[in-house]
């Protein structure tokens, strides 16, 4: 064994390296709490895999984050060498089954450069498929513009709104769970049966695919056609996998095919499990156990992360959930540590005040802690929570960092891509319309208004966004705008070829990208200037300058140049001579990744900034000194709106318990856990009921606080 392999399992503990070494052929799970040291264990898994003699094109890591799998890339690189590690394939279940599905595209009724429609794109593929539906129910011709029942109207854009977000969520779990329209009808559930049906058909003329599609489709590909899985099973003779506990029965479906051979290692956490929103579900371990009955079992309870009062505090939290797949008793070497400071604010201005002082006092000079900003975070439950700290840190002068306000959903960025996406053939009616509301120099009211005429002519004539603008601009349609308005669509119009023109002749995407972005107006720049709507709240918009977003971007574009590109070409072998147009499709499949992750990436973030990150994104990472704001119960658990039964509140309560668990078990050194009184409309809230299932002896309360 080579000397680095060597030197690197001897720094493991025993139980780590014990897992590494296990013999290579039988299937492997290492069940770890936080702090364990996971990651170090697999890439001892993955050294033992290539001493082994399988070859590093031969292995298969999958990590539940771009971030992570270019962590661990790096990681093995400096042990095993640079060449070793560009070979392995590392990639995120999405990345690698939307590889997968680019190489077979035919087979699902597609070309190989089909689409793939983020959140965006899929709510315009729902409305499609409501209005459809509708105008079937009402035989009324035109239905299609008129949504009845099921849309409440247009006279309510909000109620549609929420019936269109409702059967997004539909769609999404149905594909999760991987149930066909067919067994929806068998249900009695006949509009849910049609809306999916509908939906898909619309994707599937659009030449598109969606975010959960890319996984049945994987799996599909494997069970329906014997020479893909032999291809595939030929490739792939070893599989690791990080963070088990979030796969979705569907990706695990795509495991168990995938790994016949017996050579899969599985890592995870039930504990940490946090993502079921999303599909993902702990009886993987349990049907993995069943799949593979000559498995072996190893636990790492010994975390190296927190002290002994945080880890106590954590697992007597996390004793409080009864369905947890395997207990686990986490122990540590590290000091007992203070204890866990749990203070009452007022209000969130109370809140703030008290977490902008604690952060001053801690980081001086003269206090024992002497923590630099960089080993500082705030965690909190949902993304609106973090706005109030931005404000309180810039009057105080305190750097930070915002984790999940991901640079790939600002609309600026959106708009970039967008423009980018309407010279690849088949761009859709939605990348248009946003392009025309980014580069038509008029007032907010007018550009919709402009936009939805184009709509409506296009749902009537039954073409496509573009080809209504050009109409309705050349002065085809008579006229409903005025002269000037009539002006400004043309330019767009001609903006839009110049745009298409410029990729054909340009060989660098950076070069394409520049003169993109440098298109889009400033007076559009000023509109984005003060606030930028992410995902349900609002933000403080740090890159609003142009020039910084596009370094941003640029930046990406390299290192996606540099490694991404690489193995796109590999797998798919498309050769470079397909020039820009490839490289750009390519790149904005890598995007849309990025976008789903919310990426964040600590290539840029600030080493000395406080880090404002919702707990979610959190995972994995830790910090010296943790506090997690807003503890209420209108937080944690979140149970808003929620309208399950007793059996399905009783489950979400344990999620949400797992995400406490997670937010406390990020912190090394000290841990604040605090909560508010009374909200913004002087609404009295309750501490979260989490809170008291904390020892009394590991908490030093601040002020006065009835956890009963
Ligand atoms: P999480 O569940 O939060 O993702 P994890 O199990 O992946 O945690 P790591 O993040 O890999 O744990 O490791 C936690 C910390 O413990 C890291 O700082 C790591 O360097 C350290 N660590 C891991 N193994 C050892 C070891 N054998 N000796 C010393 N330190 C270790
Ligand atoms: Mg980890």
């Amino acid at each position: 064994m080579p000397e680095e392999y060597l030197k690197y399992l001897q720094s493991l503990n025993d139980g780590q390296r014990e897992a590494a070494c296990t013999d290579i052929s039988t299937p492997l799970i290492i069940v770890a709490g936080p702090g364990s040291g996971k990651t170090s264990t697999m890439v001892g898994r993955v050294l033992m895999l290539l001493n082994e003699g399988i070859s590093p094109s031969n292995i298969l890591a999958m990590t539940f984050t771009t971030a992570a799998a270019s962590e661990m890339r790096e990681r093995i690189g400096s042990i095993a060498g640079k060449t070793t590690a560009k070979e392995l394939t590392i990639s995120t279940f999405h990345s690698f089954s939307l590889q997968l599905c680019r190489s077979h595209g035919e087979k699902l009724g597609r070309t190989s450069e089909f689409f793939i429609y983020g959140q965006g794109q899929q709510r315009n593929a729902i409305i499609e498929a409501i209005r459809l539906l509708e105008k079937e129910k009402s035989g009324n011709k035109n239905g299609a513009l008129l949504m009845g029942d099921f849309s409440n109207g247009l006279k309510d854009p909000k109620q549609f709104k929420d019936k269109a977000k409702k059967w997004q969520k539909f769609v999404a779990q149905a594909k999760a769970s991987g149930r066909t329209s067919a067994e929806y009808r068998a249900m009695g559930n006949e509009i849910g049966a049609e809306i999916l049906e509908n939906y898909n058909n619309i994707l599937k003329s659009c030449n598109a695919l969606d975010y959960h599609d890319l996984i049945s489709c994987s799996v599909m590909l494997l069970s329906d056609f014997p020479e893909v899985l032999k291809e595939c099973q030929g490739s792939w003779k070893a599989i690791v996998i990080d963070e088990f506990q979030d796969t979705s029965g569907m990706q695990y479906k795509f495991l168990k095919i995938l790994a016949s051979h017996h050579k899969i290692t599985i890592v995870g956490d039930d504990d940490q499990s946090i993502y079921s929103f999303n599909g993902a579900d702990i009886s993987g371990f349990t049907s993995f156990r069943n799949d593979f009955p000559n498995y072996k079992e190893i636990r790492l309870n010994k975390n190296y992360r927190s002290t002994r009062c945080i880890v106590e505090a954590a697992s007597s939290l996390i004793q409080n959930n009864s369905k947890r797949c395997q207990l686990k008793n986490v122990l540590t070497d590290n000091s007992s540590g203070s204890k866990i400071v749990m203070k009452e604010c007022h209000s969130e201005d109370a809140q703030c005040a008290f977490v902008v002082d604690k952060i001053l006092e801690i980081s001086s000079n003269h206090s024992a802690e002497n923590c630099c900003f960089g080993n500082i975070a705030i965690l909190y439950r949902r993304q609106v929570s973090g706005k109030a700290f931005q404000m309180a840190f810039r009057d105080r002068k305190i750097p930070f960092n915002i984790h999940g306000v991901a640079f790939y959903r600002r609309k600026v960025v959106r708009t970039i891509i967008a423009m980018l996406r309407t010279t690849l053939p088949d761009c859709d009616d939605g990348s248009y319309s946003r392009v025309f509301k980014a580069l038509l120099p008029l007032e907010k009211e007018k550009k919709k208004k402009i936009t939805d005429h184009i709509n409506k002519i296009s749902t009537i004539r039954k073409c496509s966004f573009v080809s209504a603008a050009f109409d309705i601009f050349s002065a085809k349609i008579s006229g409903t705008f005025k002269r000037s308005e009539l002006t400004h669509g043309r330019k767009v119009l001609m903006t839009l070829e110049m745009i298409s023109k410029h990729i054909q002749r340009e060989k660098s995407i950076s070069a394409v990208i520049t003169s993109v972005a440098n298109m889009i107006p400033e007076k559009y720049l000023l509109e984005q200037r003060a606030i930028t709507d992410v995902d349900g709240g609002t933000f403080l918009n740090e890159d609003y300058d142009i020039r910084s977003v596009l370094q941003y971007l640029l930046d990406d574009v390299s290192e996606f140049l540099s490694t991404k590109l690489v193995e796109v070409k590999r797998e798919s072998e498309i050769s470079e001579d397909k020039g820009c147009i490839f490289v750009l499709k390519a790149f904005i499949d890598y995007l849309f990744e990025r976008e789903r992750e919310n990426f964040r990436d600590r290539r840029r973030d600030n080493e000395n900034s406080v880090t404002l990150t919702t707990i979610h994104q959190a995972k994995g990472l830790e910090w010296d000194v943790v506090f997690i704001v807003k503890a209420n119960d209108s937080e944690i658990p979140l149970l808003h709106n929620f309208k399950g039964t007793l059996k399905d509140t009783a489950a979400l309560v344990e999620e949400e318990r797992r995400l406490l668990y997670v937010a406390m078990t990020r912190a090394r050194q000290k841990l604040f856990i605090l909560h508010v009184l009374m909200d913004s409309n002087w609404q009295m809230l309750q501490p979260s009921r989490f809170l008291k299932e904390i020892p009394h002896h590991l908490i030093e309360v601040q002020g006065e606080i009835n956890l009963q």
